[in-house]
């Protein structure tokens, strides 16, 4: 692992290139498959490379949300009413620097990108699960996956569900699916991809602009020549030098998640190219305590006794405060008409106490101060207010039949897991962008090789990786493709 910056080879230098297209894409995840592919059904002659021997990357491991909206097909037969205006609204009031440009973008072409991921080949099921869950456990189409009902986004814009999942039981995996119907599209549209084959340097001719990439596999390397290059290999969560330079934090106690070549080599070689970066501070970090939802009747309280955020917060949101408090320490509270056990349980039960004071000297919490933040809670919440946080009312049932029960959801006892969020900054297009604003010549970034929708885990949806990667890959592949002609 490394934070080094590949050298940039000049055209001139290469005597030999082992072959010559329109558009060189690097790595085959949800980004890269998607913008060869888009290049391609646009008239470029494309080549895939990937470092890895299947497609698939990160990629295969996620659950399969796609965050759309603004209408889909999904929407309207579940009966929920959307519109871009509000999604716009909304995804711009969750971020914390945001880019309208490319939200819009993302917003307006959210129903046509719906259209376009059914159209590789699969339905989303047309249907609604209405719990608090962190994904779908079955097949269901569709589900809350942000804070769109969390004060203050509920008065901002109008809340409405926008997680697709893919129709594939199950908490991870699913959207390895979306990626053989990527390889298959792919290969119908005479795109070449080579296996085992990592890029590893920008080539770029005499005026700065890219000409194209070297590569590497086992025992050999070369050059192929390209007019525009897509970078969409991955992000840094595997590297332990940059994300101990970017987010030291995410180095300590959590678990990183995703695949080996996560190692911020696309996000290099971009640097290397001129092109800049975003929210490289960033990251995904989450230990959910629900399902069951349940449990989001309770309290979370720091080691003061006192509330931070509203409690049926998206898992990230919630986490993203703990790990703010001091000693990034914090406990969920339930009375024993609400405990239940999670069914992932992540953050461990810690004890039940038959009395507050008796809970609050367990959890090194001034007994005074705890009993003043339940009592407060339970008074409003029993009229179904929360002057404090403005937690949702079906979430706000007074907590005051002992005994209590609490879970630890403090960094280090709770495991949390997450990933990195920042990488290239680009265009709405999908162009590298330098620090002055303007794009590298030729030079493409999309997924989490580039810094997308998802800025950081307080605004972070579920499905905006995906969807964003999906959806700004094809901007890159079209736009890269419109190059050649
Ligand atoms: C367990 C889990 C669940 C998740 N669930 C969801 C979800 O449901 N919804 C959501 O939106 N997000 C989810 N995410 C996040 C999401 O999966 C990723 O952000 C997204 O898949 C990244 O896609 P990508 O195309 O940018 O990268 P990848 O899918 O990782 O693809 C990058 C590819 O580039 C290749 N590569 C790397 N370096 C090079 C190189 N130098 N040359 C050539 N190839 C190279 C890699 O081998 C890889 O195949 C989840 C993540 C995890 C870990």
């Amino acid at each position: 692992m490394s934070t080094q910056i590949p050298e940039i080879v000049a055209a001139e230098s290469i005597t030999e290139w082992s072959g010559d297209y329109d558009v060189v894409v690097a790595g085959f995840g949800i980004a890269g498959g998607c913008a060869a592919v888009e290049a391609a059904a646009h008239g470029a002659r494309v080549l895939v490379l990937e470092r890895a021997g299947v497609a698939g990357g990160t990629t295969a491991l996620a659950g399969g949300h796609f965050y759309l909206g603004g209408g889909t097909a999904v929407q309207q037969a579940t009966g929920h009413q959307d519109s871009s205006e509000e999604m716009y609204k909304y995804l711009l009031a969750v971020s914390r620097d945001p880019e309208p440009d490319k939200i819009r973008a993302y917003c307006d072409g959210s129903v046509e990108h719906f259209d376009w991921i059914e159209a590789l080949g699969f339905e989303f099921e047309r249907s609604y699960y209405k719990e608090k869950a962190v994904i779908q456990p079955g097949t269901q189409g569709l589900m809350y996956t942000g804070n769109e009902k969390v004060w203050p986004y509920r008065d901002q814009a109008i809340p409405a569900p926008r997680g697709h999942k893919v129709p594939v039981p199950g908490e991870t995996q699913g959207a390895g699916m979306v990626i053989e119907l990527l390889v298959k599209r792919a290969a119908a549209l005479g795109v070449e991809v080579w296996y085992e084959t990592g890029a590893t340097n920008i080539v770029t001719d005499s005026d700065g602009g890219v000409a194209g990439v070297r590569w590497r596999r086992p025992g050999e390397t070369g050059a192929v020549r390209a007019k525009s290059v897509v970078l969409a290999a991955g992000g840094f969560v595997m590297n332990a030098e940059m994300v101990g330079e970017h987010v030291p934090w995410l180095s300590e106690k959590p678990f990183v998640l995703g695949t080996t070549y996560d190692d911020g080599l696309g996000i290099r070689l971009g640097v290397s190219a001129g092109g800049a970066v975003r929210n490289m501070d960033q990251a995904f970090v989450t230990a959910p305590v629900y399902p069951p939802s349940t449990l989001l009747t309770g309290l979370v309280v720091n080691s003061a006794g006192v509330r931070f955020v509203a409690e049926d917060s998206y898992h990230s949101r919630t986490s993203a405060f703990v790990l703010e408090q001091p000693g990034a320490a914090a406990y969920l509270i339930v009375d024993s008409e609400h405990m239940e056990r999670p069914e992932f349980p992540l953050a461990p039960f810690i004890d039940g106490w038959e009395t507050v004071q008796e809970m609050a000297e367990a959890l090194g919490i001034p007994p005074a101060a705890l009993q003043s933040t339940l009592d407060r809670y339970n008074e409003h919440a029993a009229r179904g207010e929360d002057p404090d946080f403005r937690k949702g009312a079906e979430w706000l049932e007074p907590q005051s039949t002992g005994p209590w029960g609490a879970f630890d959801l403090t960094l280090g006892k709770a495991l949390y897991a997450g990933f990195t969020l920042g990488g290239l900054r680009t265009s709405v297009h999908g162009e590298v962008l330098r620090d002055s604003g303007s794009p590298v010549p030729g030079l493409y970034a999309a997924g989490a090789t580039s810094s997308t929708l998802a800025q950081d885990g307080k605004g972070y949806a579920s499905g905006t990786q995906l969807g964003a990667g999906s959806f700004f890959g094809r901007r890159a592949g079209r736009h890269a493709a419109s190059r050649s002609s």
